[in-house]
């Protein structure tokens, strides 16, 4: 057949690769990713947020009684969900069964609420920095998620991506079950800097698949700051609700 052809008969719609939804497995009538339009609606998107830490909230424009009371070491968690269903169970299947088109899928997706948001004046960081996994959790998983999600990001928004520049050099306890004090003292010890080159008055971003008590979060924003960094921010997935909140 010849090329041109070939090339008419691939306008035909039945020739087309059809994108599929990954959630309903219907047509996908969006062109760049693989979800339809109702079930993007449904996603648990974050409405009214703490300006700071993005925790939902029933009133927009407010700080959280955490933030301040104790006011973070980071700047602002961009968050696109609640941490609720359906993006609690693609984030598992994505983290704990390597399903990485849904990771792909919930990365472009921030990428785009991340562009939404410098279009109205948030500040654009440097770089992105993955929140490390200590090396025998990576071993046993065989990747790290928010590396994974720092690369597409990365990508998409045209900034680098250090993986290697926060080191989680201790094998924390699971961090579950244990009083707010111990996760502090424990993440203090776990994380250290490779090596960054000055961090003098530098923007950088912490990328990381769900915020929940943001203990890690603000450890890590330590010891930026300490290293010279002017300002952290959080760009996550999701958002854990207060426990008892919807
Ligand atoms: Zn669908
Ligand atoms: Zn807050």
């Amino acid at each position: 057949m010849s090329v041109l052809a070939f090339r008419s008969l691939s306008r035909l719609p039945w020739l087309r690769q059809q994108r599929r939804c990954q959630l309903c497995d219907e047509a996908a009538d969006h062109a760049q990713r693989d979800l339809c339009s109702s079930c993007e609606a449904e996603l648990p998107w974050l409405g009214a947020h703490c300006r700071i830490c993005a925790l939902p909230l029933a009133a927009d424009g407010l700080i959280c009684g955490n933030c301040q009371k104790h006011p973070p070491t980071f700047t602002r968690v961009e968050a696109c969900w609640r941490y609720a269903f359906p993006v609690d169970s693609l984030i598992n299947r994505f983290k704990h069964q390597a399903r990485w088109p849904y990771g792909r899928l919930l990365a472009e997706l921030l990428a785009e609420h991340l562009l939404h948001a410098y279009a109205e004046n948030l500040p654009r960081p440097q770089a992105l920095l993955p929140v490390p996994l200590a090396r025998l959790r990576q071993r046993q998983r065989g990747f790290n998620q928010a590396q994974m999600l720092a690369d597409w990001l990365g990508a998409r928004l045209q900034l680098p991506a250090h993986g290697n520049w926060l080191q989680r050099h201790q094998e924390t306890p699971a961090q579950q079950g244990l009083d707010a004090a111990s996760r502090k003292r424990n993440l203090r010890r776990a994380f250290t800097l490779g090596s960054t080159g000055s961090l003098a008055g530098s923007h950088l971003a912490l990328v990381d698949d769900v915020m929940t008590t943001g203990a890690t979060a603000e450890a890590l924003a330590r010891l930026l700051r300490q290293a010279g960094a002017a300002r952290i921010d959080l760009y996550c997935l999701a958002r854990t609700p207060r426990p008892g909140d919807i």
